[in-house]
């Protein structure tokens, strides 16, 4: 059932080819023919052989799988060289973002080189028999389509140096993008592999090296990389017929190995690859936060806010009141639109346990009412004015009700290093509602501050429903007070 094209057992590089030619010239030199220092020992005569010697070197490399017609282009202008080796792609804006990030590489390359040999000239530099040495650097990319709206780019780099009038090799590394194919938004592992993808990678992986490496080419912590922990099988490419999974050298074989590709079949994999792109993903097993805004639609103040939410793809729930909703429906509308859950706060933040039951039902029912017909959601969710509430109020109501667990007091300080410090300083936030007011300035400020340390710090930042759903296994129920 296995795959074993890619196989990780790699020998060691013999691309070391002495240049007859520079030890002719080296003993006609040393029996008295001046001959320029520059001109000797040079590894490639020139840029031909420099291309055949890459051609030979391209041949061998095995790493990214289901190499197709690909193309080399090489660069022989100075002493850091480079190839690469790539598919002409029908896709331009992916050809453009793989170029992008070949010449992130091929740029901090000739960075170093040029730093490393300017320390060496200045050290060298008076000696007869100085020149620069030759650098090479071969690079080999791949982008596959998984055939379900993910494209996976792969980067596979050789650097060689120069050392007796050979080649050797100094360093390999691997490294790979998932992107959305209509956009090349980039994506998380996570939107395309269900979370236990990483428990059949590592089952696979060890029984496979295992038996096809032998036991003194392993590192001795070879383990910690190969389980199913987080931070593991984080590189990796995704065919319409494989997955294949890349370990940096040095990780789990010895450094002389190089960088280790295994493949597995999709079959083999089955539904923990998705069927398609999910857009967000709760993990219900990790903490969790809701973050409400009251008193909305909140005009540019909770624009702020939504475009925070937007942008660290994140989600919250805002309490409206019906009487704000038709006159800046633009808000609303866009809350709908960015994911976030809309809940009803009455029509004019009347306090509602003083008010009949008949009146408790029209300032829920309008605000429902009007909601729905400006943003085409229906309210899941109620919080009543002031917090204050009653039997009659929950009964009348017949929807969730939802109070809060932390209480920023924005509307009071309007201070938002005050509301993300409350957040902040607030022990065990992991199931906690945050209560704000999206009417002000100083909350979104807040929110800009709160999302991210938030995301730092393991919470994922979800609906009240969400937060109910998966912190007591059911749906917001009417009728019931959730804090
Ligand atoms: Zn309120």
């Amino acid at each position: 059932m296995e795959d074993n094209r890619n196989t990780p057992k790699k020998k060691r590089n013999r691309w070391n080819i002495v240049l007859a030619v520079a030890a002719v010239v080296l003993a006609i030199a040393s029996i008295g023919l001046y001959i320029a220092p520059q001109m000797l020992f040079k590894v490639y005569d020139d840029e031909d052989e420099f291309r055949s010697h890459v051609d030979l070197r391209y041949r061998q490399m095995n790493v990214l799988p289901d190499a197709r017609s690909r193309v080399v282009s090489t660069d022989y202008s100075d002493s850091a060289a480079t190839a690469i080796r790539y598919d002409p792609l029908q896709d331009e804006n992916m050809a453009v973002f793989r170029d992008q990030r070949i010449r992130d590489i091929q740029n901090s390359y000739k960075k170093r080189i040029a730093e490393s040999e300017a320390a060496r000239e200045k050290k060298h530099g008076e000696d007869m028999f100085y020149r620069p040495l030759q650098h090479v650097l071969l690079i080999d990319t791949a982008v596959y389509d998984s055939g379900t709206g993910a494209l996976t780019l792969a980067i596979y780099t050789e650097e060689y140096r120069e050392k007796d009038e050979a080649m050797e090799k100094v360093d390999s590394t691997i490294d790979t993008w998932l992107v959305a194919k209509d956009d090349l938004r980039a994506l998380k592992t996570i939107q395309v592999m269900a979370p236990d993808y990483r428990e059949k990678a590592s089952v696979f992986t060890k029984e496979y090296l295992r038996t096809t490496v032998a036991e003194d080419k392993f590192n001795e912590g070879a383990a910690a990389y190969l389980d199913d922990d987080e931070g593991n099988y984080d590189k990796f490419v995704i065919s319409e017929s494989n997955v294949t999974f890349f370990f940096d050298q040095d990780t789990v074989l010895k450094k002389d190995q190089g960088v280790v590709a295994v493949s597995m079949l999709r079959s083999y994999m089955g539904p923990t690859v998705r069927s398609g792109i999910i857009e967000r993903f709760i993990d219900p097993n990790k903490p969790m936060v809701a973050l409400t805004y009251d008193d909305g639609p909140g005009g540019d103040a909770e624009k702020r806010i939504q475009r925070c939410l937007k942008k660290y793809n994140v989600v919250a729930t805002f309490f409206y009141l019906g009487n704000r909703v038709k006159s800046d429906a633009e808000t609303a509308k866009s809350c709908v639109a960015i994911g976030c859950e809309i809940g009803n706060h009455s029509w004019d933040h009347a306090e509602l346990t003083s008010l009949s039951k008949e009146d408790i039902r029209k300032e829920i029912n309008k605000t429902n009412k009007v909601i729905t017909k400006v943003t085409g959601v229906r309210p899941t969710v109620f919080r009543p004015p002031y917090g204050s509430t009653s039997d009659k109020v929950r009964k009348q109501a017949n929807m969730p009700e939802i109070l809060w667990t932390v209480d920023t007091l924005d509307w009071k300080s309007r201070d938002a290093k005050k509301v993300f410090k409350k957040v902040k300083k607030t022990k065990k936030l992991d199931g906690k509602i945050i209560l704000m007011h999206s009417l002000y300035d100083e909350t979104a400020e807040a929110t800009e501050k709160i999302v991210p340390w938030l995301l730092e710090n393991g919470y994922q930042v979800v609906t009240v429903s969400e937060l109910i759903k998966y912190k007591t296994g059911e749906s917001p129920k009417a009728g019931e007070t959730y804090e």
